[in-house]
């Protein structure tokens, strides 16, 4: 090859970025110091690259800039898929038009600049969303990519498969937030060369990959050598290399966490850990969660009862509504009252004595519930909803002319809720009596059951197996009323039971984990 026609950009996608200063979607020159860990996965030119990842770690911008270089050196076509248009549009939007308009010189040859699609020379990549009124793109490619797989119609993936079978290059990168286990992510990962983040203590130089917890001293608040415990710095897990566990297999596959993040610290992971199990493995070390048979017996209550009267200030009231109404009210030491009645004036009655803060179902008397709300300051009326734009949040309250009203995912804050009352953060005082036997026969029933949607995306929902899911449904009320006050996140009242989420976050183990922690007679 003559030097003279040889032009490194046109096959190095890092000389092309260094020589050209591409910037980001902020007009940002590109900085690696921190991420080290997306050069390879930018470079990785194979054609089966499975990612999953936590959240924010600059990935999108880096599989933007690989699918422009691919489409633009490479000269392939590129379909992109996430899981809904509108998820398509935000992304184009916030991401590949900044880096269009940010760049210009780079990529003057754009000539056909929808949202959908743009052309590139004359190569083009197609965006589209797997959840989309409009049918699955028809026309063939060299590469698809599947950003968000994990959230995007099983089903649908799996039919863009036969888009790549007349290219020669056939390339089919899936990268994703996972969800549970058994997505199309999950599957590929598990047949992958399963890269994982491998760093050298200074100290006695053993070699270890980055792990929950083992890698992260707890007192400490920082970063330790799992085999000497020296503290580990910021530069110890930048400058860490990927090491495939199962080498033999040509499926390249990464696991980014935000153990291998220098910019987040060990006491940001720690305190991601105390709160929602599903974000945290999902979200913040990137790997599947499914809690299996969480359950709340009868044995999980009178484990955190007590007979000893529970001073409080402020009191929380959480109210399901039905015919008959069902509440829970305690204070920020605990449960101290929960019963049943069927007079609205039993609820003021309860208002005027203890002053709490309360939240109440919105159904299926809104119209009541609303009145409440109105009429007392600190009261919300709760609806269940999955907030879209933020899958991490599970709760959130609404402001200006929502203001009075507590949105929050249904499963997930019980979830939360099971795990609250698992690790004891808080205590029942409350006379054993018909109406806390009632209560605890209830929650006795709570199933956390699996099913898969007609996007083939598996989920699970809390049900009861006899249909009386009140009092637990009023401990979400109870649950949400405390966290609405200054109190924020529950506070562990009685010293930690055994942590949940153990380094190996299987069914098997966590559901062992927790019969254990509670005397379940499985
Ligand atoms: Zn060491």
């Amino acid at each position: 090859m003559s030097n003279k026609n040889f032009k490194l950009e046109d096959h190095s996608i890092l000389a092309w970025i260094l020589r050209n200063d591409i910037k980001n979607e902020k007009g940002e020159s590109l900085e690696f110091k921190d991420r080290k860990f997306l050069l390879d996965i930018l470079t990785d030119w194979n054609k089966d690259i499975v990612i999953k990842k936590c959240s924010q770690v600059g990935g999108s911008v880096i599989f933007n800039l690989k699918v422009l270089f691919a489409v633009q050196k490479k000269k392939w076509n590129v379909i992109y898929t996430m899981p809904s248009d509108g998820d398509v549009e935000e992304f184009v939007k916030s991401k590949t038009n900044p880096i269009l308009r940010e760049n210009p010189s780079v990529f003057s040859s754009v000539s056909q600049d929808s949202i959908y699609m743009k052309q590139i020379g004359d190569r083009f990549v197609f965006f589209k969303g797997t959840i989309s009124k409009t049918a699955a793109i028809a026309t063939t490619a060299d590469v698809l990519v599947h950003d968000e797989a994990s959230r995007s119609d099983q089903m649908v993936i799996e039919t863009y498969k036969s888009r790549t079978k007349a290219s020669k290059i056939k390339a089919r990168w899936l990268f994703s937030n996972p969800t549970t286990e058994k997505d199309a992510v999950d599957i590929a990962w598990q047949v992958s060369d399963k890269k994982e983040w491998n760093i050298k203590c200074p100290e006695c130089k053993a070699e270890q990959l980055l792990m929950w917890p083992h890698s992260i001293d707890i007192e400490r608040e920082c970063f330790q050598c799992i085999s000497c415990h020296a503290e580990l710095s910021n530069e110890t897990r930048r400058s860490g290399e990927w090491q495939a566990q199962n080498p033999e297999s040509k499926i390249s596959g990464y696991h980014v966490s935000h153990l291998m993040c220098a910019w987040i610290g060990a006491k940001e992971i720690i305190e991601d850990s105390k709160g929602d199990h599903g974000y945290f493995n999902n979200f913040v070390l990137g790997e599947p969660y499914n809690p299996g048979d969480l359950r709340v017996s009868r044995s999980t209550i009178l484990d955190v009862w007590t007979p000893k009267e529970l001073v409080g200030h402020d009191y929380y009231l959480g109210v399901d509504v039905g015919n008959v109404k069902h509440y829970v009210l305690g204070h920020e030491n605990g449960i101290v009252e929960v019963g049943r009645f069927k007079e609205w004036s039993f609820l003021d009655g309860l208002m005027k004595k203890y002053d709490p803060t309360l939240v109440i179902d919105a159904m299926p008397e809104t119209t009541m519930s609303r009145l409440f709300v109105d009429k007392y300051r600190k009261a919300y009326m709760c609806w269940f909803q999955e907030n879209n734009a933020n899958p991490q949040t599970i709760v959130w309250w609404g402001e200006k002319d929502k203001q009075g009203i507590v949105y929050a995912h249904r499963d997930r804050i019980i979830d939360q809720v099971v795990d609250d009352i698992l690790n004891a953060r808080w205590l029942y005082s409350v006379p054993i009596d018909d109406e806390f036997r009632e209560y605890i026969k209830q929650w006795d029933t709570m199933r956390r059951e699996k099913i898969v949607n007609t996007r083939g995306i598996e989920h699970y929902r809390w049900t009861s197996t006899t249909g009386q899911d009140h009092f637990a449904l009023s401990t979400i009320y109870f649950a949400l009323a405390r966290k609405s006050g200054g109190h924020g996140e529950f506070i562990p009242l009685i010293d930690e039971r055994q942590e949940l989420i153990d380094s190996a976050n299987t069914v098997g183990d966590l559901s062992a984990i927790l019969a254990e922690a509670n005397n379940w007679q499985e």
